[in-house]
């Protein structure tokens, strides 16, 4: 354990942050760059708290090479409710658009669109618990737009690049924006919930290309203004009040993200421990996946032993041991290890001797 006596969290989000952001924001709390406040005392109007903002999208976009054709919003809602905001700000009700469902989040993004649109399953591996990314083939040719989850968090999937359809694609992100590289000139829009490796809680982040979204008066009171993309940018994300302390998370994390390299060098590190704990699923006979090797996340590692009772033995041995947040999604069971970017390489070697020994107990 560390100095503060801190656990090692797995958990799939809201997930760890870098000890050395938790400290900055430790730091700042009493009085942010000598504003004599903390962000969250700040108004949101302030200068103090437009230039975070401002530095803020500056920064995402420099780490992530978004191009000027595209806005980034800071909005409140979650993930989820980008799920009802994306066809209704991009999709007329008549007009068509595809869904790979591939998970627990790519169904209910689904769901939540064909109130809008004519939301069409055009990929899904439901019947096979999910454990593919299913391949797009053939979609109808006037489709307006495809969605995927890029990342499966409940699962462990994820893909390895962009499926290339002929047709605009928008990605939830969310589970693995800035762990890995995402090329964004490959999609019309990419959303994510923050509190996984974007900071916490609270913020979701929307990049979308600005020519493809509706204007507010064809929306009209579909939804309300707060949802509408066209008013969003116009305000620069202040229709109301942002989530400013979680911007101001997200511009830590985006400067300590530059001090570790970049994305890129980020990736890589993720890359290795996840095979680290790849490594021992495969190697010990404690440990199955059904999850298709090609189409594994290094995020989420999902994996299952024998049964119900070594799972619960595993848990609670992980538990004296310092590590929460390695119990599976709630409809899924098993184990889920998130190594996201705060997840060091030297605590993914802490689970991965404590996952040796625990398979030798077990057998
Ligand atoms: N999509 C994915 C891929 C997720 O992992 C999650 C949450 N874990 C969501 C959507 C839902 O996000 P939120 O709770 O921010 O609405």
């Amino acid at each position: 354990m560390s100095e503060y006596n801190r656990k090692i969290n797995f958990g799939a989000g809201p997930a760890m942050l870098p000890l050395p952001v938790l400290e900055r924001i430790n730091k700042d709390l009493f009085n942010y760059g000598n504003t004599g406040m903390s962000v969250m005392e700040m108004s949101h109007r302030s200068t103090f708290f437009m230039d975070i903002l401002t530095e803020t999208k500056n920064k995402l976009k420099k780490l992530m090479n978004i191009p000027d054709a595209y806005e980034i919003l800071f909005l409140q809602g979650g993930a989820t409710l980008q799920f009802s905001s994306i066809p209704a700000n991009l999709v007329r009700k008549n007009e068509k658009i595809g869904y790979v469902i591939s998970g627990v989040f790519a169904t209910k993004a689904f769901e939540a669109a064909g109130k809008f649109c004519d939301a069409i399953n055009i990929a899904d591996s439901t019947k096979d618990n999910f454990d593919y990314i299913p391949e797009i083939k053939n979609p109808p040719s006037d489709l307006k737009y495809i969605h995927i989850t890029g990342n499966n968090t409940a699962i462990g999937t994820a893909y390895k690049y962009a499926p290339k359809t002929g047709v605009p694609l928008i990605a939830d992100w969310s589970s693995a924006i800035l762990g890995q590289e995402i090329k964004v000139e490959d999609y019309a829009l990419i959303y994510a919930g923050a509190q996984k490796n974007m900071g916490i809680a609270g913020l979701t982040v929307v990049i979308v290309k600005k020519d493809l979204i509706l204007s507010s008066e064809e929306i009209k009171d579909t939804i309300p203004d707060v949802m509408k993309y066209e008013k969003l940018i116009k305000a620069d994300s202040m229709i109301n009040t942002p989530p400013t302390f979680a911007i101001y998370v997200l511009s830590l994390l985006c400067d300590w993200i530059m001090e570790m390299g970049g994305v890129c060098e980020i990736e890589k590190i993720n890359q290795e421990k996840s095979q680290i704990i790849y490594d021992i699923i495969d190697a010990e006979d404690a440990y199955t996946s059904t999850i298709n090797s090609k189409d594994r996340s290094i995020m989420n590692i999902t994996f299952n032993l024998k049964n119900e009772e070594m799972t619960k033995r595993f848990l609670s041995l992980a538990d004296e041991e310092g590590f929460v947040g390695l119990k599976g999604y709630k409809l899924r069971g098993g184990i889920r290890a998130s190594l996201y970017n705060a997840v060091t390489k030297e605590e993914t070697m802490r689970l991965a001797s404590f996952m040796k020994k625990v398979a030798s107990q077990l057998k």
